[in-house]
């Protein structure tokens, strides 16, 4: 079987990889389980040098890799080149606080010694998405490192050239053969990897069907797993917020990647009084969007990474019209080659139709209007996801408390919702489980070992 790496821009072809072999896939997943226990044995000062060095040939290789990820996913490059920067933010931000993070903690110290330690777990699996081809593997990548463990990683199957350059990026920092391996193989291979007992624990990224998959096998398995999956963020806007501000901000939290991001917001709840200004505000706003080809400065929004993706949002914005939505804008693919959609927002959305109950995974916005705060709040929960949400709103008392009653893994009040090395980061309810980032992300994947230590005894 092989791998094609294809420009969804142009729908050219831009290479074509053979898949690895069984004997290859043994001889990585043995390399890196040899890598991992020297790693694990390896003082941390050392380890910390390593990431400092794999955020320094990031920044150092910005110039190709940026352009590669444009070319397989269809991002506008400017934001490529904003992700290469922030994985190398990452990998700085975990070489300084990951030493603090691994110390022990000591409980309790009489005539015992009691303290809670964090030993690394093993090889990680890392099963990944193509939406930010670089980001999504590295903000796993440097707390599973920075904690003793190897990584494995099997990215999306139309973005290999990304997959590689990624595991070069390791070479060139210098670290330990097959500490970070990539494997070039299906989805068909992932249930045998999870199943290897050189394989400890599994993160995923990607849509929530293949997130149930990947649970239950990791859990006959009895592998711990980390599950970041699909989202319908809400993007509340309550009346007496700075709706010009809302809007200019919801135009980025909707069309940034092309609409095609988890915490991307996807629901925008306004309060009646104040949706007419918004809605005015919001479509000028997604007007003034550039779509053309992504490797373009002027590009602000690129190309879908997939034609069937594009296809399948397209459905759900008709879908949504004929239940009876209101089409302010776009609503069509772009006339030309590629998987372009036009920037498309939908009116008097309502709860029960599929733009509000579905993830529409692409430059598509859904407004609901509502009568008051508690109708928004509703609303915002009444979805299977709960990754992120996004409050505005001048009552910053009211905001804290309402940013209580959301259900999700994040609330951001008058900003959208980001990812942020030193913020925990992931979702309830459908949108997955387990955290990644900050503090928290770096003991997903550690033993948190409790170590008694009695007096000695003569
Ligand atoms: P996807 O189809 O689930 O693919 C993600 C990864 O899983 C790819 O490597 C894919 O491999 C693999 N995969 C697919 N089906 C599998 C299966 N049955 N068993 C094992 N592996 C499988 O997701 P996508 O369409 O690429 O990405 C979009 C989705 O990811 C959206 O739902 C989005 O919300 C979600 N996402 C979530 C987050 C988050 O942090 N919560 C971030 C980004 C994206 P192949 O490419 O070889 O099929």
């Amino acid at each position: 079987m092989s791998i094609h790496s294809t420009n969804p821009a142009t729908d050219g072809v831009l290479a074509q990889f053979d898949e690895h072999d069984a004997a290859t896939i043994d001889r990585k997943l043995s390399e890196t389980s040899k890598a991992q226990r020297e790693w694990a044995r390896t003082p941390i000062a050392e380890r910390m040098d390593l990431l400092r060095r794999v955020a320094q040939t990031l920044r150092a290789q910005k110039s190709d890799l940026a352009p590669l990820a444009t070319l397989e996913m269809g991002k506008p490059l400017s934001e490529a080149v904003g992700e290469v920067e922030k994985c190398a933010w990452n990998f700085d931000f975990y070489a300084d606080a990951a030493p603090g993070f691994l110390a022990d903690e000591v409980v309790s110290s009489n005539a015992t010694d009691s303290r809670i330690a964090y030993d690394p777990l093993g090889t990680v699996l890392a099963v990944m998405p193509w939406n930010y081809p670089y980001w999504q593997v590295m903000r796993a990548a440097a707390p599973v490192l920075a904690g003793g463990n190897a990584m494995v990683l099997k990215h999306a199957s139309n973005v290999p050239q990304c997959a590689l350059a990624l595991e070069d990026i390791f070479k060139r920092a210098g670290a330990p053969a097959g500490l970070f391996t990539t494997l070039l193989v299906g989805a068909g291979e992932v249930a045998g990897l999870i199943a290897d007992p050189r394989i400890s624990a599994v993160t995923f990224t990607g849509s929530t069907p293949a997130g149930r998959k990947i649970a239950s096998q990791a859990g006959t398995a009895l592998k711990k797993q980390v599950l970041e999956l699909g989202g319908s963020d809400p993007f509340i806007v309550l009346a007496d917020a700075d709706i010009e501000a809302a809007a200019a901000v919801a135009v980025k939290a909707r069309f940034q990647n092309t609409g095609q991001s988890c915490i991307a917001a996807k629901r925008f709840i306004v309060e009646q009084a104040a949706a007419d200004r918004f809605v005015d505000a919001f479509c000028e706003g997604a007007r003034k969007l550039h779509v053309d080809d992504p490797m373009q400065e002027h590009s602000t929004q690129g190309s879908m990474a997939k034609r069937h993706l594009r296809d399948e949002l397209h459905a759900q914005v008709q879908a949504s019209v004929q239940q009876g939505a209101r089409l302010l804008l776009g609503g069509s693919p772009v006339d030309r080659p590629g998987a372009f959609y036009q920037p498309t927002v939908l009116d008097h959305v309502t709860p029960d139709m599929v733009a509000a109950q579905e993830e529409t995974f692409g430059p598509a916005a859904a407004i609901l209007r509502v009568s008051d705060a508690d109708e928004a709040v509703r609303i915002a929960n009444a979805t299977n996801f709960g990754l992120g949400a996004a409050l505005w709103t001048n009552d910053l008392d009211r905001a804290r408390k309402l940013s209580r009653r959301i259900e999700a893994g994040a609330v951001f009040i008058n900003g959208l919702v980001a990812s942020d090395p030193r913020l925990p980061f992931g979702g309830i309810k459908e949108s997955g489980y387990g955290r990644e980032l900050g503090k928290l992300g770096l003991h997903e994947f550690t033993n948190t070992k409790t170590v008694w230590t009695g007096p000695a005894r003569t």
